[in-house]
């Protein structure tokens, strides 16, 4: 990767930094809450319009879509710069502008009041993922003021709706409007690209090539109904909380991945630290807050959350039911389904309720070379290291196309900073040289890949 910024792109490029607070902090002030029910969707729309006057002031086309089935606000929003080579695929850079619900009562600022002090921007959204969004539009524009040509096609999209698993964003528009990814073989998006503290002064920066896959399942026993006084063997209450205690105490099989074997190795690798099969939760909880990613990706989980049955104290009901949050990993849905029907057992009626697979890609070509050179070239001393989300992204919905995924938004980040409990968490927060060492990192990428 040659040094090809010549004295004017310096320039610009100091702009985009800049601009880039600025659009983080105006992006927050836009409360785009997603409680899940599109009744109380707010600022999605304005969000998108915001993005895409953005894109426009400095010469983009834009294309603005809407899912459809009566739902109104859910803007998603769209734009490409052409490529050298139109013979190339192109590179997808996604973004989602909804963010989950804060309660301002629990927080230092206002959650939405976008504040830039202490060194930090401030607000819901800092860290998921509007730090994203803001650098991927501070890099769109200043690609398009500079007239860069990238080596081929990128297409930006920033969507809706992710929060509540993307079926009036990325979902919606896979399934109804595909050719808006047209040529797109490759993305970079969320949850990945951020540094971890390996040893004084050395970094890893991890990227996302995996993730779990998600699985809402409703369990169902019947049983006999009857006056809550009298003798009963046949009580679905009883015989549901048991199948359900069962499943939420099972511990299910140690189970490598690719993606999460390399990610151990390189840390291995850099710190000396090691994960031997037989203490392996001993020794990923060394790894401070980021344990609580990496550890739940070792094996497929299975967590009761919702109970349902009865309505009168003295009526036992025909039937009981509960619902419980799988997350199984890549490779693993029949094997997992199997070990289900063991634990629950025969008189259990199991459903799926939403089922988005799991995905993993390899962490190798041209892509990630360009992704490790745009790090090193900002903090030579780092790596690169594959891992996998234990949660879902918009990706689950792109790689339903095809699309190889990536999370690759770049932060150099602070090594006490507790970055993955400040997902969805109480002042959540971005630091402001984190982003502009992510526009760097991401204007360099995009011009090489
Ligand atoms: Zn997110």
């Amino acid at each position: 990767m040659g040094n090809d910024v010549d004295g004017t792109a310096k320039v610009t490029l100091r702009q985009a930094e800049e601009e880039v607070i600025t659009l983080a902090s105006e992006l927050i002030r836009i409360d785009s809450t997603n409680t899940g029910d599109p009744d109380t969707v707010v600022g999605e729309r304005a969000a998108a319009e915001y993005v895409a006057a953005q894109l426009a002031e400095v010469g983009y086309d834009t294309t603005y879509v809407e899912s459809g089935n009566g739902m109104k606000g859910r803007g998603n929003v769209f734009a490409r710069l052409e490529g050298a080579d139109p013979s190339r695929p192109a590179l997808l850079v996604h973004g989602h502008l909804d963010v989950v619900p804060a309660d301002a009562s629990e927080w230092s600022v206002h959650p939405f009041s976008g504040a830039v002090q202490d060194g930090y921007v401030w607000g819901r959204g800092a860290v998921d993922m509007k730090d994203m969004v803001a650098m991927t539009l501070a890099t769109a524009r200043r690609l398009k003021r500079d007239g860069i040509v990238p080596p081929r096609d990128i297409v930006f999209a920033f969507l809706a709706d992710e929060e509540a698993g993307g079926m009036h964003g990325a979902q919606w528009l896979v399934d109804n409007r595909p050719e808006l990814f047209d040529g797109c073989t490759e993305a970079i998006g969320e949850v990945g690209g951020f540094s971890i503290t390996v040893k004084d002064g050395v970094r890893a920066y991890l990227i996302e090539t995996a993730e779990k896959g998600i699985a809402w399942m409703r369990l169902r026993v019947r049983g006999r109904a009857g006056h809550g006084s009298m003798l009963t063997d046949d009580n679905s209450v009883t015989r549901l909380s048991e199948a359900v205690a069962r499943l939420g105490r099972h511990r299910f099989p140690l189970v490598m991945t690719d993606s999460v074997r390399e990610f151990l190795a390189a840390i291995t690798e850099m710190t000396g630290l090691e994960f031997p099969e037989d203490d392996i939760d001993g020794a990923v909880a060394k790894l401070g807050g980021l344990a609580r990613i990496i550890g739940a990706t070792l094996r497929d989980t299975a967590n009761p959350t919702m109970l349902n049955a009865g309505y009168k104290a003295n009526v036992i009901p025909s039937s009981a039911e509960a619902v419980v949050d799988c997350r199984i990993l890549p490779g693993r849905q029949p094997a997992f389904e199997r070990e289900l029907d063991e634990v629950l057992g025969p008189d259990v009626e199991r459903e799926w309720i939403a089922n988005l697979p799991a995905l993993e890609t390899s962490f190798d070509g041209p892509l990630v070379d360009t992704m490790s050179a745009s790090i090193m070239a900002e903090d030579p001393g780092a790596k690169v290291v594959p891992y996998m989300l234990s949660g879902g992204t918009d990706a689950k919905a792109f790689d339903r196309l095809g699309i190889r995924c990536f999370g690759f938004a770049p932060l150099k980040l602070p090594a006490d900073l507790d970055f993955s409990a400040l997902f969805h968490g109480v002042d959540e927060r971005v630091p402001v040289e984190a982003l502009e060492f992510g526009t760097r990192v991401l204007d360099r990428f995009l011009r090489h890949s």
